[in-house]
């Protein structure tokens, strides 16, 4: 894949997230646009897989603006929920918000010892150089844990409070910011593709 310019579209309407990519990638060389300056209409993600969905979003992106265009998913992933909430993260109680979806999630687990309460967060991020190109660039990170009995924190958003981390004993919504951005599936998948664009050929800075 050869990207050519270092300007990026990132394939979303979450203005934290295009704001964290570009400032990431800002001192790498790159520009990063956010989709909504060229009114992008949302993808269809009707993917079966993570990976599927960030495919979609980022060729939905590329094919709009004619440029090479970076695409994410993630969610969390219940091993004793054979992977639920999964690709439904965002709207598993049916789109009340994040209570919702938390009070859904400890309703199902109910009565489940912590043992059996394993999960992992998960994040791909992919970049398409065009709608049809072959060879996408794909890192994926992930954050295992377990689901606790009852929220507890105040920090982050989603699933946060109700995600403990056994290594640091808190859970993510505990963690500062910055802690959580290190150690993240977000942050690992970042920083994974930040490695594969470093090596792209002629892009180095
Ligand atoms: P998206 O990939 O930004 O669309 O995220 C999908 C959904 O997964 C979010 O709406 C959250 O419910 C959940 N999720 C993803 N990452 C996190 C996280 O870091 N903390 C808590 N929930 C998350």
């Amino acid at each position: 894949m050869n990207l050519g310019g270092r300007t990026l579209v990132i394939a979303s309407g979450n203005t934290g997230k295009v704001r964290e990519i570009g400032e990431i990638l800002a001192p790498l060389g790159w520009t990063v646009h956010a989709q909504s300056k060229w009114d992008v209409p949302e993808a269809v993600e009707d993917g079966l897989t993570f990976v599927e969905n960030a495919l979609i979003k980022a060729r939905n992106a590329a094919s709009i603006t004619g440029m090479p265009a970076l695409g994410d998913d993630s969610g969390l992933v219940v091993d004793v929920l054979e992977g639920r909430p999964g690709l439904r993260s965002a709207r598993y109680a049916g789109g009340g918000g994040s209570r919702d979806n938390i009070d859904k999630l400890l309703g199902e687990l109910s009565g489940i010892p912590a043992a059996q309460r394993t999960a992992h967060f998960y994040c791909v991020m992919v970049v398409l150089q065009r709608p049809d190109d072959p060879a996408p660039l794909i890192a994926t990170g992930r954050w295992d844990g377990r689901i606790a009995d009852s929220p507890r924190g105040y920090g982050g958003f989603g699933y946060d409070p109700v995600f403990f981390d056994p290594e640091r004993g808190c859970t993510a919504a505990e963690l500062p910011q910055e802690e959580k951005n290190a150690i993240s599936h977000r942050g690992l998948a970042l920083q994974g593709l930040v490695g594969l664009l470093g090596r792209e050929p002629g892009l180095e800075a």
